[in-house]
């Protein structure tokens, strides 16, 4: 594991962007909820498209409460917590505030981190660059495998294998390699049905 960076207390949290819109990717796709991305990130994804979230310093910290009001003003019911690795800050804080006000609570995790906070559904995406902890892969609701090349299949079917035997199981192209990686995705959930396809659904329609 990295240097994971140190808050004085854990009811801040450095927040790079939240917004109010509909998930686009995975099993909840299309589902409306309010989004907040964590800076800090540490594992070093080649492809990430959130590379301005890394550096945690350069964002600002806000208070846990400020963060579930400006969720409860929004009027929505449910929170995507992702980021940035969201598990490198202890989540306890956030979720029982959330949780208070009857706000479901979803997270996109690599898995990497050992699990904080109170979760309705774990999005679990491994990463080559540092492996999720068999704990969280055995917790997961969804698992949501990046495909950028055909050797990430057999990654895939690895942690499919890790996964308990409810876990949902989605396939999503890496965004820059689209055309070149959705025919051979196509073909292999035709071959192996288990496995959805995830499209970020937000980018066709120009939403965050
Ligand atoms: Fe980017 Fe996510 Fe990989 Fe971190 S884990 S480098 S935020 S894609």
């Amino acid at each position: 594991m990295g240097n994971k960076p140190v808050l004085t207390d854990i009811d801040q949290l450095p927040v790079v962007e939240e917004f109010f819109s509909l998930q686009g990717e995975g099993f909840h796709t299309g589902k409306a909820a309010y989004f907040i991305r964590l800076g800090g990130c540490d594992i070093g994804c080649n492809w990430c498209d959130s590379r301005f979230s890394w550096n945690p310093d350069i964002h600002p910290v806000i208070e846990t409460k400020t963060i579930v009001d400006r969720v409860i003003d929004s009027g929505a019911d449910s929170v995507v917590i992702t980021g940035g690795e969201p598990l490198m800050w202890n989540l306890d804080f956030l979720c029982n505030g959330l949780k208070n006000n009857n706000i479901s609570t979803f997270m996109e995790t690599s898995g990497a981190y050992p699990l904080s906070g109170k979760w309705d559904w774990i999005c679990l995406s491994p990463k080559k660059n540092m492996p999720p902890l068999i704990e969280m892969c055995k917790i997961a609701d969804e698992l949501k495998v990046i495909i950028q090349d055909k050797y990430d299949f057999a990654w895939a079917e690895k942690y499919y294998g890790m996964v308990n035997n409810t876990c949902k199981l989605f396939l999503q192209p890496e965004w820059s390699r689209f055309d070149a990686i959705i025919p051979d995705i196509v073909e292999y959930i035709k071959k192996n049905p288990n496995w959805r396809i995830s499209l970020q659904v937000h980018k066709y329609m120009h939403i965050p």
